[in-house]
């Protein structure tokens, strides 16, 4: 393409009062470019049909639009990306707004910031988005609530589906159950169990193939074109993308010696119970009398460090629901719920009242300990302390329930035994559910085109089961669609570029196969990455890793941002105006900037701040171009990071840190302080951190002085 660069500058919203945009406009034509076009509303019907005739007449194709914040007015700057390449320079919220009006040093800013910009473009070349011919088949993994209802969505939109389920008969767990806790207002009454319409609707669904008695042996390739191996031949299918639905299982009570489980015959769980129920009698397994008495023990090994330290949130309600299974097999009989807390949220608290009314005694505590009653062979005797009445109370019970939590069924299995350089599993988080983004993308997985769905994700209700396919199935929808189009999948959707890898120079070191959060690349038997393009999620952060500096895209790459850290205009150290370069993900940080404008918060005018795809993304080479260009300081601003971390590609925040210590080389090699990079965890609704964190780091700037290496 023959770049022919149009600068389109806004004066409007205060902009030209803070800079003179005649003068920016003079530093823009310093570069070989088209035209140059000023306008006091860059958004209004003038200056969008200015920028529209220009590309139409072929006076322009690409385009700098030097106004607000790329956040905003994208309908009105919205260009056909495959003919013309667009950079939104945010001269508005990121100088207008921030600094004196007028101030030389602002004027210098805005000039910085589009020398930046052009050579942002200048760097850029148009997608050549990855077209495979893809296959678009939704393959769901488990029969049971949610993979039925995922299923089922998936037909309605008229997608094929395979539903495989390891078991010989759909349903799930559910088929188990007697009654349901109630799911329609007034929220009082238990609900019957209407797993077999669903079955059936699915059965008879003629986009939906039902593969039962099959698990999943390997599945090979990527999003769009996954091949998929079933067992008990089961055959091979192409597959588009997958929901993970396979459900959960019940802790394991043998865990639980201390509350009687495995030692007294009348200790049960809630899924025995369960299925005692619907077996058509509640009896106690000892010799199977009908009890007069059962107690319920909430939270057993749950929100326990020993065992399950997190809640499962649907014990609660089990429990309250079996409570009036003891209550409907004879009134007379006495069901008492030993609790720590009660977790009904939402409309299960008018349940929980209800139950109150039918006469289910509550007591609050926490029961650590089960015996045999004094002078009974069965009868089984819980003392504890009663924290309301604040006395020690001893109470007998025929039956004694255990309210168990619930894990994910991927805990010890892989299940989907992927061929991915990374191994079969999806990655987990600590307790076995998959790690994921859970702020901003609940069914991603690190596994692009594989969304998890249920009770494997995260302990639920089945309605709440039966949302999360719906949820699950429209992402799993949405990967086929965006990948059939070459285009990427969250958080950067719709992004057409991918890695090219000038494979020529690759030294096998395997850092970008390792460090690739969504495993986007085998390797062959020398270490050579084999890229599945349909896997990335364009974070770039194989691009930070590669120490050759092979990987790059067609809209952003390691000589990029060198180069716009070059076009960065830096005074010599006595004009005393230190230069600073920010490098800030563009998910938090950044639009933390934009707040920190539109809160007309003030910073000093030293900062030149890059936009990273993800903070992973920094190659540790921009920091020695910039430190020995006589930048005099660096600041990274990324998400959090560790275990409830936010950044958006999982690891990005967390290996730039990591890679930061190995900085400390470059600074010794430069014979340069250490504190002259600085790197700041930040979400996007701290931006009031941000100028005082520069402040801040300005004032230790001083204290060291120039960077020797200015004017070199
Ligand atoms: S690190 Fe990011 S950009 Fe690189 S292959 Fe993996 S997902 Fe794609
Ligand atoms: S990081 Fe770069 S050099 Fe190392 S294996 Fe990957 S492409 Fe090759």
């Amino acid at each position: 393409m023959d770049q022919k660069i149009g600068v389109y500058i806004c004066s409007g919203c205060g902009i030209g009062e803070a800079i003179d945009c005649q003068a920016l406009g003079s530093v823009a034509e310093e570069f070989s470019i088209a035209k140059v076009d000023h306008s006091e509303m860059l958004c209004g019907v003038t200056g969008i049909e200015t920028i529209n005739s220009d590309i139409a007449s072929g006076a322009v194709n690409c385009v700098v639009i030097a106004a607000c914040s790329g956040r905003v007015k994208t309908g009105e700057f919205c260009f056909d990306p495959m003919t013309v390449i667009s950079e939104r320079l945010n001269i508005r919220e990121h100088v207008a707004w921030c600094q004196p009006a007028g101030a030389e040093d602002t004027q210098m800013m805005a000039d910085d910031y589009m020398r930046m910009a052009i050579t942002r473009v200048q760097k850029t070349t148009l997608p050549k988005p990855y077209l495979e011919e893809l296959d678009k088949t939704v393959l769901v993994i488990g029969g049971g609530v949610s993979g039925l209802q995922a299923a089922l969505e998936a037909a309605k939109a008229d997608y094929k589906v395979i539903l495989a389920e390891k078991e010989a008969s759909l349903g799930g767990q559910m088929l188990n159950w007697y009654k349901n806790t109630p799911t329609q207002a007034p929220y009082q009454e238990l609900s019957e169990i209407s797993v077999q319409a669903t079955i059936d609707e699915v059965t008879s669904n003629p986009n939906i193939t039902v593969k039962t008695n099959v698990t999943i042996e390997k599945i090979a390739g990527a999003p769009g074109m996954f091949d998929v191996t079933f067992s008990n031949g089961g055959g091979t299918n192409r597959i588009g993308s997958i929901v993970l639905a396979a459900g959960w299982k019940p802790y394991d009570a043998s865990k639980l010696e201390s509350l009687g489980f495995g030692k007294f015959p009348d200790v049960i769980t809630n899924v025995q119970m369960e299925e005692m129920a619907k077996a058509g009698a509640i009896a106690c397994p000892s010799d199977g009398s009908a009890p007069s008495v059962v107690a319920f023990i909430q939270c057993a090994g749950s929100r326990d460090q020993d065992h399950l330290p997190y809640c499962s949130a649907v014990c609660c309600r089990v429990s309250l629901k079996q409570a009036l299974y003891v209550k409907e097999q004879n009134e007379e009989n006495k069901a008492i719920v030993f609790y720590k807390d009660m977790r009904t949220p939402e409309q299960a608290e008018e349940f929980y009242k209800q139950v109150q009314k039918n006469g289910v005694v509550f007591v609050k505590t926490d029961t650590s300990k089960v015996t045999i009653s004094e002078g009974s062979e069965r009868k089984l005797s819980i003392e504890t302390m009663d924290e309301l009445l604040g006395e020690p109370i001893q109470i007998e019970a025929d039956l004694v329930v255990l309210a168990t939590g619930m894990q994910p069924a991927t805990l010890d299995d892989p299940i989907l035994n992927l061929e991915y350089r990374q191994g079969p599993a999806m990655p987990q988080l600590k307790y076995g559910f998959p790690d994921s983004h859970f702020i901003c993308f609940p069914y991603e997985t690190r596994r692009t085109g594989i969304y998890a769905a249920g009770c494997v994700r995260q302990p639920m209700t089945a309605s709440r089961a039966a949302n999360d396919g719906t949820g699950a199935a429209l992402k799993a929808i949405q990967c086929v669609e965006m990948a059939s189009q070459g285009k990427a999948v969250h958080p950067r959707a719709g992004d057409m570029s991918y890695p090219d890898l000038f494979i020529q120079r690759c030294t096998q070191c395997k850092r970008c196969t390792e460090e690739c959060p969504f495993g986007m690349y085998n390797e062959d038997v020398k270490g050579t990455p084999l890229p599945h393009p349909t896997r990335c999620r364009r974070c770039a952060i194989c691009m930070g890793s590669c120490p050759e500096r092979i990987i790059s895209f067609n809209n952003y790459s390691v000589d990029m941002i060198g180069s716009m850290i070059k076009s960065v205009n830096v005074p010599d150290e006595y004009d005393e105006k230190p230069r600073v370069i920010g490098f800030i993900c563009e998910n938090d940080a950044f639009p933390s900037l934009d707040m920190v404008g539109i809160n007309k918060l003030n910073y000093p005018p030293w900062f030149r701040f890059i936009p990273l795809r993800c903070l992973g993304s920094l190659n540790l080479v921009w920091i020695a171009d910039a430190l020995s260009k006589g930048i005099d300081g660096i600041v990274l601003f990324g998400c959090k990071f560790g275990d409830d971390y936010q950044c958006h590609f999982i690891q990005g925040s967390e290996l730039a840190n990591t890679r930061m210590t190995k900085i400390k080389e470059t600074l010794d090699r430069l014979v340069l302080e250490s504190d002259r990079i600085r790197f700041e965890q930040i979400s996007i609704d701290q931006y009031e951190r941000i100028p005082a964190i520069l402040e801040e780091f300005t004032q230790r700037l001083e204290e060291l002085g120039p960077n020797p290496y200015k004017g070199f």
